[in-house]
């Protein structure tokens, strides 16, 4: 049976065609000819709208729907839900929708839904689907509670919703990066504070030289340090306006062209100088310079300067320096040097002069506790390291002097003194000390030990001398005792009496005076003298002893007067003991020479004798006091060894010299007297004969 097309079917494209050619007779619709005006008057609108539009209809809600709609519910449902009950449709949602089309169907009014989340399986997929939708009731006088279907005019939103919700993520990740951005912005200026304090704690600055641009940008901290001020913290490069040049100490000024050429080599440098501040004062500053950017030919183009006010520093370095150097020189003015050995890597440390004072050089020789032992004379090594160990065991400081052979042969005596440091459990970490020369100290100690001993000889001489003229003393004494009156022997007795007495009285004399000179308490009747009387004095003095021995004298004077300033007891005392060892050091029968000659400044006086002789040993020793030469005709001839002593003394004191020659024992010794000439010429002539 053909049935004509109604109108209200005309048109809609494909879901005009599909509803055109379906079979309605099986659907809960019917044929389209009998749907209601209502139905009607809807599909014609759904029909030919290009706004997605779906309808339910009659009691079991029979779902039509439009082109537009079918995008939205994929191959599932179209083309097969057209004219079945919405039930079956979208059982899969029907908790959703059931009750919002029931509100509209019972005429509870209809229902409007934006961005609505209903997921639906469509093309396979369970998809979340947002629609922006309306149920709206569709009018018909036949159906119950005149309400005839449902009108769904939607709009599916799922994009805009996806994007929407796209928008709100990308908003809240903004927001999340704007806050991390501030948090990391308040961390950098934290940061930055306190990078600042610790520059400022440091008294450190830094800046940054543009050396194309010809600028400077200068930290805050960096013009404090260099007393500078500038608009911006702006300064320039080069010329005279360079703020930075002219804060450079006029003998530093150099260094800036210097660490530009290190700049073209290195990326970083050190830097060290010294600037002056506005206010006059110098800063030491030392840091280190950076490249930051170079130009194609490897050419700086900004650095950037780091430095630290090193002044104090500085001076504490120069302070120490220069204590080093007096350290030093009082080492070296007291001639000592000092150690140190660290004891648990057992390394010596000297210093210059401790090197010196063993004869070492720093270059050839090592300082170990072995080799420092070796250059000890072998005698002294076991008493040093005994003393040391001792002084470390005991906690005491140490002492000790040894005798050292230095490699060049000199041999030399060493004072050395430490003392040691202790750990928290008493075990020693480190000795040190000093190391003197005391070579002198030594000879003169061995002096003042040989003048001991030649004062206890000279005592013991002395005392045998004083005895000595005692006994014929004491024989001539008892002699002239039982002698008669008148007696010739008597004369003998005296003779002798007077002989020994003048002897004795010369040598309590000679102690007195020497006693009087050695605590300078001698004084010189100074007068002017002619040089022939003072010899015919001392003769005088000597002449018993001379023909005693049967010498022969002779006394060769010039003819001309010789004048000089002097006292005459003292300087015939000198000529006397002079002749009187010439007699007493010359075998019986001897000669004895005196001459006397002068220049313009002295007068010399030589007394030469055929003697004994003295050997080249004993020359410089006759002059000290207790200077007698071990010999037994010395001896024998009783010497004390006071005479040439005094002589000497006296002599200095009228600011002259005496000096002994000798060719060897046995070949006779010469004396030589200078004492300065008087300035004024005399015209006095004093004859001298043989015998004074
Ligand atoms: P003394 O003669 O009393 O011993 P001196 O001081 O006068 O003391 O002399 C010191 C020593 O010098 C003498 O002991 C002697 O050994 C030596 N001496 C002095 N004069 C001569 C001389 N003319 N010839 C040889 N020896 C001399």
């Amino acid at each position: 049976m053909a049935t004509r097309v109604p109108d209200f079917l005309q048109g809609g494209g494909e879901m005009g065609s599909l509803m055109r050619a379906h079979d309605w007779s099986r659907s809960s619709l019917g044929s389209p000819a009998d749907w209601p005006q209502s139905l009607r008057t809807v599909v014609r609108l759904m029909l030919n709208t290009g706004h997605p539009m779906y309808i339910w209809w009659g009691a079991e809600l029979a779902c039509l729907y439009n082109d537009a709609y079918r995008e939205s519910i994929g191959a599932e449902r179209h083309p097969g839900s057209l004219g079945r009950p919405a039930r079956e449709v979208w059982a899969e949602i029907w908790p959703i929708i059931g009750p919002q089309i029931e509100q509209v169907m019972s005429g509870r009014g209809a229902t409007w839904h934006v961005d609505q989340l209903v997921p639906i399986t469509r093309n396979g997929r369970l998809d979340d689907v947002y629609w922006t939708y309306s149920y709206s009731p569709i009018d018909d006088d036949a159906s119950p509670g005149g309400i005839g279907g449902v009108l769904v005019v939607c709009t599916e939103t799922t994009k805009q919703v996806l994007a929407a919700h796209q928008l709100t993520l990308e908003r809240d990740r903004l927001a999340q990066l704007i806050s991390e951005r501030a948090r990391a912005f308040d961390a950098m200026r934290e940061s930055e504070a306190r990078f600042r304090a610790a520059l400022r704690a440091g008294r450190m600055g830094y800046w940054e030289t543009d050396l194309v641009a010809r600028t400077r940008t200068w930290s805050d901290e960096a013009m404090a340090l260099f007393g500078l001020s500038l608009a911006d913290r702006k300064g320039k490069v080069g010329g005279a306006d360079d703020e930075y040049l002219a804060s450079l100490h006029r003998d530093d000024r150099h260094l800036a062209a210097h660490y530009l050429e290190l700049a073209q080599q290195l990326d970083t440098f050190a830097a060290d100088y010294r600037v002056v501040r506005p206010d006059g004062t110098t800063l030491w500053l030392s840091g280190r310079g950076a490249v930051t950017a170079r130009g194609a030919d490897g050419a700086p183009l900004r650095l950037i300067s780091v430095m630290a006010d090193v002044t104090e520093t500085r001076q504490a370095e120069q302070m120490l320096a220069v204590e080093r150097q007096r350290l030093r020189l009082a080492l070296s003015a007291g001639r000592m040097g000092a150690y140190e050995l660290d004891i648990a890597s057992d390394t010596l440390w000297w210093s210059p002069e401790t090197y010196a004072l063993f004869g070492v050089s720093p270059d050839e020789f090592t300082p170990t506790r072995e080799s420092v032992i070796d250059l000890l004379d072998p005698d002294d090594r076991p008493r040093f390291a005994r003393r040391r160990r001792l002084a470390i065991a005991e906690h005491q400081s140490f002492f000790d002097e040894f005798r050292l052979k230095r490699p060049d042969g000199s041999r030399v005596w060493i004072g050395y003194r430490g003392r040691a440091e202790y750990d928290e459990q008493g075990h020693p970490v480190r000795t040190f000390g000093v190391v003197m020369d005391i070579t002198e100290r030594k000879k003169a100690e061995q002096v003042l030990r040989d003048a001991g001993r030649e004062k206890d000889d000279f005592i013991a001489t002395l005392s045998h001398e004083l005895r000595n003229p005692l006994a014929p003393i004491r024989n001539a004494i008892n002699v002239l005792h039982h002698l008669p009156p008148g007696d010739a022997r008597a004369a003998w007795c005296h003779d002798v009496i007077s002989r020994q007495t003048a002897q004795m009285a010369r040598l309590l004399d000679d102690l007195l005076d020497v006693s009087r000179l050695t605590r300078g308490k001698l004084t010189l009747r100074v007068q002017r003298l002619e040089l022939a009387t003072v010899i015919a004095r001392a003769i005088e003095i000597a002449q018993p002893l001379i023909d005693g021995a049967g010498h022969d004298l002779r006394v060769e004077l010039p003819p001309d007067p010789l004048q000089l300033q002097g006292d005459l007891t003292r300087l015939a005392q000198v000529f006397s003991n002079v002749l009187i060892n010439s007699a007493k050091y010359t075998p019986p029968g001897g000669t004895i020479v005196v001459t006397a000659s002068a220049d313009a400044v002295a007068l010399v006086v030589r007394v030469k004798d055929t003697g004994i002789g003295i050997a080249e040993e004993h020359i410089d020793r006759i002059f000290d006091m207790f200077g007698q030469v071990e010999s037994a005709s010395s001896h024998a001839q009783g010497g004390q060894g006071i005479g040439l002593s005094l002589a000497r003394k006296l002599v200095e004191l009228h600011g002259g010299t005496i000096e002994a020659r000798s060719d060897g024992v046995g070949k006779g010794s010469e004396f030589e007297i200078r004492l300065p000439a008087a300035r004024v010429a005399s015209t006095a002539h004093v004859a001298l004969s043989d015998t004074g």
